[in-house]
């Protein structure tokens, strides 16, 4: 577990491309900032070891050492990773109203883990699908006014720096996988600490193929619609392909072919589709509009999901076991792209490694990855 400083964390992720802009790093001293989809460095900083190049999901991803912390077993590399159940899932009469992405059982968990008094508040990602803005969440209304999905990568972990830095609160966040990377690694590598900082004290990750870069995904937009006027995105399940753009009077769909190039190349290193660091994980559900998938992973979440299911927040159904089988088959394919395409690039090693790595894993899982690039290539 190599921990090095702001100066690493410019040349590592930065300038190499990997920077998916998840806000980890920001706001976390004066100097890095997230401005227009970028993030950004304001002064040079030379400290040798710092939280930045520590807590960033793109350096020294230690997936090994994550899971023997998180779950208190070895990482395993097959499907959705660790779950004690999985159920098909809608928001319950008690969240009301709302245009929602899915089945709005993001907003209804949060809602639920506020009235139940588990957090004080939730780190959501509000603001517009171009300029997707994090927030603090205290109640309903402002839980409401961040529903809906902004496919542009999103600085939300800079409301928990800042917030945290306050002091005092507890707060869940709703994390994309490498969002929920980069909490996890806090636990980690308490740099200039004391003690493990607690990363937050619910997590609710959000399935993720991809996201894409902002000020790219605008400018690609802007010969097409009025970039005001945009209201919500989608991207409805395979086979459609499409990425589906609702303005106030029309609703457009781009071949997702067409955006491909917009997806920043951190990225194609992610091994992780369902947020496997998550307490509870949600993405859609394929094939059933209106509906959402839920996996229940930590003991807290699965209270979490009972309470809210008995308090009318959520109503949960049984999953087939072909759905099933397909997710956990499309979770297993992102791993292996993600770690092939890591290694391809020099970026994948073993706990051992001397060199800088973005990604470690076992020796084992090592031994399987290099021999399926070798027969790739
Ligand atoms: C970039 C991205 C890619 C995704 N890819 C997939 C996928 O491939 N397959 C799949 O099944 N699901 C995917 N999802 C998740 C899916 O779009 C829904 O968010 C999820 O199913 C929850 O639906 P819901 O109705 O419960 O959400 P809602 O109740 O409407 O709540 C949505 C929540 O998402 C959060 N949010 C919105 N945009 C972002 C962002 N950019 N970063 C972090 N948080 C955000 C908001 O804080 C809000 O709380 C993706 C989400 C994002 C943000
Ligand atoms: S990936 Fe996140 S933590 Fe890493 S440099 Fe980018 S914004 Fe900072
Ligand atoms: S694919 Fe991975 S790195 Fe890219 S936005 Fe989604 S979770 Fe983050």
């Amino acid at each position: 577990m190599n921990t090095r400083g702001p100066r690493q964390l410019l040349s590592e992720v930065q300038q190499a491309g990997l920077c998916v802009g998840c806000g980890s790093c920001v706001e976390l001293c004066p100097y890095f900032r997230s401005h227009g989809g970028k993030t950004v460095m304001l002064h040079d900083c030379d400290l040798s070891e710092g939280r930045c190049h520590a807590w960033c999901p793109k350096t020294e991803l230690d997936l090994e050492s994550l899971a023997q912390a998180l779950w208190g077993e070895a990482y395993a590399p097959a499907g959705v990773g660790p779950c004690l159940s999985v159920a098909a899932a809608q928001a319950g009469p008690a969240l009301g109203e709302g245009v929602y992405q899915g089945g709005g059982v993001v907003s209804a968990l949060a809602a639920a883990a506020l009235e139940l008094g588990m957090v004080d508040g939730v780190v959501l990602t509000g603001g517009e699908a171009l300029e997707p803005t994090p927030i603090v969440a205290r109640n309903l209304a402002e839980i409401k006014a961040c529903t809906g999905s902004k496919f542009a990568a999103a600085p939300t972990l800079a409301a928990l720096n800042r917030t945290q830095a306050a002091g005092g609160e507890r707060l869940g966040v709703v994390a994309t996988p490498c969002q929920g990377a980069a909490l996890a690694q806090r636990g980690l590598k308490p740099v200039n600490q004391e003690a493990p900082t607690n990363p937050a004290d619910l997590v609710l990750g959000l399935f993720c193929n991809w996201a894409l870069d902002p000020r790219g995904l605008a400018a690609f937009l802007a010969s097409r619609v009025e970039l005001k006027r945009i209201r919500s995105m989608d991207i409805p399940p395979p086979p459609a392909g499409v990425l589906v753009v609702r303005t106030d009077h029309e609703t457009l769909e781009i071949p997702l072919d067409e955006i491909r190039g917009l997806v920043p190349p951190g990225c194609a290193i992610c091994p992780d589709m369902t947020s496997e660091w998550a307490d509870l994980s949600v993405g859609m559900f394929e094939g059933r509009p209106g509906w959402n998938t839920l996996i229940v992973r930590s003991e807290k979440g699965r209270d979490l999901a009972e309470a809210a299911l008995e308090r009318g927040w959520l109503v949960l159904e049984e999953m087939p076991k072909s759905n099933w089988e397909h997710l956990d088959g499309a979770a297993q394919g992102k791993r292996l792209r993600g770690l092939r395409a890591a290694n391809q690039q020099g970026l994948l090693g073993t706990a051992d490694d001397p060199e800088p790595k973005a990604l470690r894993v076992g020796a084992q899982l090592m031994a399987q990855i290099e021999k399926a690039t070798g027969e790739e290539a």
